[in-house]
C-alpha cells in the first residue's frame, strides 16, 4: 500500500514545471517518507505544551523550553544551535505558580481565574469584601477613598457574552479558499509601532492607558486595597489571557499593575465572564459579596533582555550558501492554557522540518535557518529585534535572505500562503505547492496578513509570509484563553504541516534565484 502511493506521488510528480524553480521528485519522496513514517512532531508538540506549559517571555517555562528546543537541534545536528539575545526587555521573569479565587458569601462557588501576566502575587489566601469600582471615564477617584482597605476591587466592564451559533471547529471550504484567491485591498501593516518596545509606549492612547492605569494602582495601593478582579476576555467558562481594564492587553505597554522593580503595585486576577457576571449581578443588586483568593507567583529581576532560538543547516553550494532560507514560528505564549495552538504546536512543525531535513542529508545549496522567537504576544518584538539586527534595510545579509516562512496561525491544516501583493513570489509558491496538493495545500492568496512575526520582515523588505491554516477552534475557542491546549490540535495535521515546511525550504534552498523581494506598497 505504502509503495503503491509513493509510487502514485512519483508519478504525479513526473508532470511538474519546467527548469530553474521545478521541484525534486526524488528529494520530495524522501522528505515525504521520513515527515510520514518516522514523525516526531507529535511528541514534541506533546513535550512542548504538556511538559513546559504556557510560556510567558522569559518565564521558568520559557527558559526550560528554549534550552530544551536546542538540545533537540543539536541532538539532529543542526548547526550552532543557540539563544541569542535581543533586547532592550524590561520586564521581569514571571513565573504563574497558583491561582485560586472562589465567592464565600452569599452563597459558596468557584471561579475561574488566572493572574494577569506580570502581576504580582498576593500574600497568601486574601478574603475579603467585593467593591466595584465602576470609574465611567472620570478621573476623579475621590468618592472611593476610605472604601477599599482589605477588599477585592472589581473593576472594568464585563466582556459582551456571545452565544456561537457558528460551528466551533471549521476547516476552510473549497469556496473559501477561492475566496481568499482574491485580493483584498489590505494596506501593509505598520510595523514600526511593533518595532521597539518604546515605540509603543509613545503613542498618545497607549500613553494615557498607561497614566490612568498608573493613577488607578497608586490609589488602590494607598488605599490597601487587596487586588483587582478584572473581567478577562474569555467566554463559556474560559479565561483570557487577556483583561478589559488596566490588565494584560496593557502589558505590552507597561502599564502599572505590572511588576516593575521599586514601584508599588497591586495583585490581578483575571475572571472568565461567567464568573465576572455574576459578581457584577449579585453587587449590582446590593448584595455583599466576600471572595477568597490567592495568586502565586516567581518574579526573577528583569535580565534587560530576551532570547530567540536558532540554528541553521548549512548550504553546500559555495555560490549560495551565504544565502539563507528561514523557518519560524513564535515559542513565546500567554499565560493561560499550556500554549498549544498559539502557538506550540506550529514550533514542533517547523522544528520537526528542521529534524526532517537533517535526516533526509539531501544536499542543499542554499542555508536553511531556524529561528523559534520570543515576545511575539507583546507586539512582535523578538522578530522585529532580530530583522534590525541582522537583516537592516541595504545590509550584505538582508540581500542573502531568500525566503522566511512564518507559522502562527491556529493548529490547522496549511492550506496555502499569503503572497503579501508579491505576485512573482505567488507564482513560484503556486509552482512548490503541485506536489503538496494533496496534502491539502492548495492556494495562494495575494492578499497580505499581519499581527504575527512575518511583518517585521515584510515591512523591512524583505520575503517574509504567513501560511493559510484551516482555523479549527482558533478564533471560536482557544486563542489566548484556557482552552488553548494539546487536545485542540489535530495529530494528522501537525505531520502533514512539517512535511510541506521541509519541502517548502528544501524548494527555496535549491531553487536558482531568491524570492523576489515585496514591490513598494500599493
Ligand atoms: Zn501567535
Amino acid at each position: 500500500m505504502r509503495a503503491a502511493r509513493t509510487a502514485a506521488f512519483l508519478v504525479l510528480l513526473g508532470t511538474l514545471p519546467a527548469r530553474g524553480q521545478e521541484v525534486d521528485a526524488r528529494a520530495m519522496a524522501a522528505i515525504r517518507e521520513e515527515g510520514s513514517t518516522r514523525s516526531q512532531v507529535i511528541a514534541l508538540a506533546q513535550a512542548l505544551t504538556d511538559r513546559f506549559g504556557a510560556r510567558v517571555t522569559n518565564s521558568s517555562s520559557f527558559h526550560a523550553a528554549s534550552d530544551w528546543a536546542v538540545t533537540r537541534l543539536r541532538e539532529w545536528g543542526v548547526q550552532d544551535p543557540r539563544r541569542e539575545h535581543w533586547g532592550p526587555w524590561s520586564r521581569a521573569g514571571w513565573t504563574q505558580e497558583l491561582e485560586f479565587a472562589r465567592v464565600v458569601s452569599p452563597s459558596a462557588f468557584p471561579l475561574q481565574v488566572t493572574g494577569s501576566a506580570w502581576s504580582i502575587g498576593t500574600h497568601g489566601r486574601m478574603r475579603g469584601q467585593v467593591v466595584r469600582m465602576q470609574l465611567a471615564g472620570s478621573q476623579d477617584l475621590s468618592p472611593w477613598r476610605g472604601r477599599l482597605a482589605g477588599r477585592w476591587v472589581m473593576l472594568g466592564p464585563l466582556a459582551p457574552s456571545r452565544l456561537h451559533f457558528e460551528p466551533g471547529a471549521t476547516r476552510l471550504s473549497a469556496d473559501a479558499l477561492a475566496a481568499l484567491e482574491h485580493p483584498r485591498a489590505r494596506p501593509r501593516e505598520d510595523a514600526s509601532v511593533w518595532a521597539s518596545e518604546s515605540a509603543m509606549t509613545v503613542s498618545d492612547v497607549v500613553r494615557s492607558m498607561v497614566a490612568r492605569c498608573t493613577a488607578i494602582t497608586e490609589f488602590l495601593v494607598r488605599e490597601r486595597a487587596i487586588g483587582l478582579l478584572v473581567p478577562s476576555t474569555g467566554q463559556a467558562g474560559l479565561v483570557g489571557a487577556g483583561g478589559s481594564s488596566c490588565a494584560s492587553p496593557f502589558a505590552e505597554s507597561g502599564s502599572a499593575p505590572e511588576y516593575q522593580p521599586g514601584k508599588p503595585t497591586i495583585p490581578v486576577l483575571l475572571l472568565a465572564s461567567e464568573g465576572a457576571g455574576r459578581l457584577d449581578r449579585l453587587l449590582a443588586s446590593g448584595t455583599r459579596v466576600v471572595v477568597e483568593g490567592e495568586l502565586g507567583v516567581t518574579l526573577v529581576p528583569p535580565l534587560g533582555y530576551s532570547t530567540n532560538v536558532v540554528g541553521e543547516i548549512p548550504g553546500r553550494d559555495t555560490g549560495k550558501r551565504g544565502e539563507v532560507v528561514m523557518l519560524g514560528a513564535h515559542l513565546d505564549s500567554w499565560q493561560v492554557g499550556t500554549g498549544a495552538t498559539d502557538n506550540g504546536v506550529n514550533v514542533a512543525v517547523v522544528l520537526e522540518a528542521m529534524r526532517i531535513l537533517r535526516a533526509v542529508g539531501l544536499p542543499m545549496r542554499r542555508t536553511v535557518r531556524v529561528a523559534l522567537w520570543s515576545g511575539e504576544e507583546q507586539g512582535l518584538l523578538g522578530s522585529s529585534a532580530y530583522v534590525k539586527a541582522h537583516f537592516a534595510p541595504g545590509s550584505p545579509e538582508a540581500g542573502r535572505l531568500a525566503l522566511y516562512l512564518n507559522l502562527d496561525n491556529g493548529a490547522g491544516a496549511i492550506r496555502g500562503l499569503y503572497a503579501q501583493g508579491n505576485s512573482a513570489a505567488g507564482d513560484i509558491f503556486r509552482q512548490w505547492m503541485v506536489p503538496l496538493r494533496d496534502l491539502g495545500m492548495t492556494t495562494v492568496s495575494p492578499s497580505r496578513t499581519g499581527a504575527t512575526d512575518h511583518v517585521p520582515f515584510d515591512r523591512a523588505g524583505l520575503p517574509g509570509f504567513q501560511f493559510i491554516q484551516d482555523p479549527l477552534e482558533y478564533w471560536t475557542l482557544t486563542h489566548h484563553t484556557s482552552a488553548d491546549s494539546w487536545e485542540r490540535a489535530v495529530p494528522t495535521d501537525l505531520v502533514r504541516n512539517a512535511i510541506i515546511l521541509a519541502s517548502l525550504a528544501y524548494d527555496a534552498a535549491n531553487a536558482d534565484e531568491m524570492i523576489a523581494r515585496p514591490t513598494a506598497s500599493p
